[in-house]
């Protein structure tokens, strides 16, 4: 008898069908001997509308009354899950994840669990019960309602199973595994009968949503063995994310991520000289503005242009904080892009194959893309491009890397 913990994403619950339909699939695995604990989000495009709903009302929401507004979405599906299992003959019970407990800090809307109480989890698996607990919430320790942030379901699942020591965490999505990279910008793109932590963790933090990445962290640091699956077909082995195999040659590129939420920012004509770089960045971080590619030019003149990418959503902020820097520093000018996108491509493989970063370029070239920015390390090459050569660069990259899927 095994303990699995299965977690069935917003599409996978989207509606009361989908829901019946989750609830046989997890019947039948209980019907097989098996202990199941399931977590769920909230039903597609609820998370959206409830947060749609509180900028009716402000633009700037206290971040824990909307922590309070969105946990609602998960509340709703649990009970419905819970309740489409009975209805079948198989006793189940839902909690909150508050109830469970799920203990996170008190960081409203990116909040990071610290501990899993899993008491009344085990009680009620020893009863025979299959258990449904609400993803992407906790409590902190004052009893206030937490989010762990956007897809944070995922992360819910990874924990509960390494707090439960599951035998497999099970993430069923609208996809059949994970991809070469996201099939809905190429439809060539291949699935991957598994790939190691590392990659994964890369593909996921620069941009492919089909996990979150803290839910990769959780289960590489835990051990937990994770694999992704469609939860509208019956059959099929998904994709296993693993520990890098030793004897096994690894494909140069495993995947192309890519990530359309990228600004970028420019400070030109400041002096080059100690601490320049301290005083443009240090206000951005103060202002809680993630920063991501940083490029910084050589100049003749005495000055320097300095570049740096932020979120889509912070552009209007952090130009507004540069803007104050450039005055304060006497510098030329800002200048601001929010039409970017990254794209990366990752493997394990690259750091024993050389000229892969020359082959991406010569690619990019040949379509007429011009790069902005580049970015390496080990295991990845970034680069910045304008949005609109988004598809075209993902595409020419997948069949000159030979990931195309192979016809027929
Ligand atoms: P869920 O609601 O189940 O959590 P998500 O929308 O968060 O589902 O994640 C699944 C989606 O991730 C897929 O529909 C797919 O478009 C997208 N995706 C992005 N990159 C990849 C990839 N490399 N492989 C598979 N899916 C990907
Ligand atoms: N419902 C949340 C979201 O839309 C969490 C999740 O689906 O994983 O981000
Ligand atoms: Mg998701």
């Amino acid at each position: 008898m095994a303990l699995i913990v299965q977690k069935y994403g917003g599409t996978s619950v989207g509606t009361v069908e989908r829901i019946q339909n989750v609830a046989r699939r997890v019947k039948k695995r209980r019907d097989a001997g098996d202990d199941v604990v399931v977590v769920v989000s909230a039903m597609s495009g609820e998370t959206n509308r409830l947060i749609a709903l509180a900028s009716e009302i402000t633009d700037t929401p206290d971040p824990r009354e909307l922590d309070v507004l969105v946990t609602t979405g998960e509340q709703v599906t649990i009970a419905l899950l819970s309740m489409a299992l009975q209805a079948i003959g198989c006793d189940a019970r839902s909690y909150t994840g508050a109830q469970v407990r799920i203990l996170t800090d008190s960081a409203h809307g990116k909040a990071r669990i610290s501990d899993i109480d899993d008491v009344r989890v085990h009680a009620d698996l020893k009863a025979g019960r299959v258990v449904v607990v609400a993803g992407f919430q906790g409590v902190d320790e004052h009893g206030n309602i937490t989010t762990l942030g956007r897809g944070g379901s995922d992360t819910t699942a990874v924990a509960m199973a390494a707090a439960l020591k599951a035998d497999e965490c099970q993430i069923f999505t609208d996809v059949d595994g994970v991809y070469t990279t996201d099939p809905r910008v190429e439809p060539r793109a291949r699935k991957l009968d598994r790939i190691t932590f590392e990659e994964m963790l890369e593909m996921a933090s620069l941009g492919s949503k089909v996990l979150q990445i803290r839910s990769v962290e959780f289960a590489g640091k835990y051990n937990v063995p994770l694999r992704v699956l469609s939860s509208f077909e019956e059959e099929g082995e998904g994709t296993l994310i693993t520990f890098e195999e030793e004897g096994v040659e690894a494909a140069k590129i495993s995947g192309i991520a890519f990530n359309r939420d990228e600004a970028k920012l420019t400070i030109r004509g400041v002096p080059d000289q100690p601490g320049v770089a301290y005083e443009i960045l240090g206000p951005i971080g103060d202002a809680n503005i993630e920063v991501d590619m940083i490029v910084q030019n050589i100049a003749n003149d005495g000055t320097t242009d300095f570049t740096f990418t932020v979120n889509r959503g912070e552009f209007a902020k952090a130009k507004a904080i540069l803007e104050q820097i450039a005055s304060e520093l006497g510098a030329r000018e800002v200048i601001g892009d929010d039409k970017i996108v990254k794209i990366s491509l990752v493997g394990v493989g690259m750091r024993s194959h050389a000229g892969i970063a020359s082959k991406m370029f010569e690619t990019l070239s040949k379509e007429g893309i011009n790069i902005q920015m580049i970015s390496t390390s080990e295991i990845k090459i970034s680069v910045v491009v304008d949005e609109k050569y988004l598809e075209l660069g993902v595409r020419a990259l997948h069949e000159a890397f030979g990931l195309d899927r192979e016809e027929g």
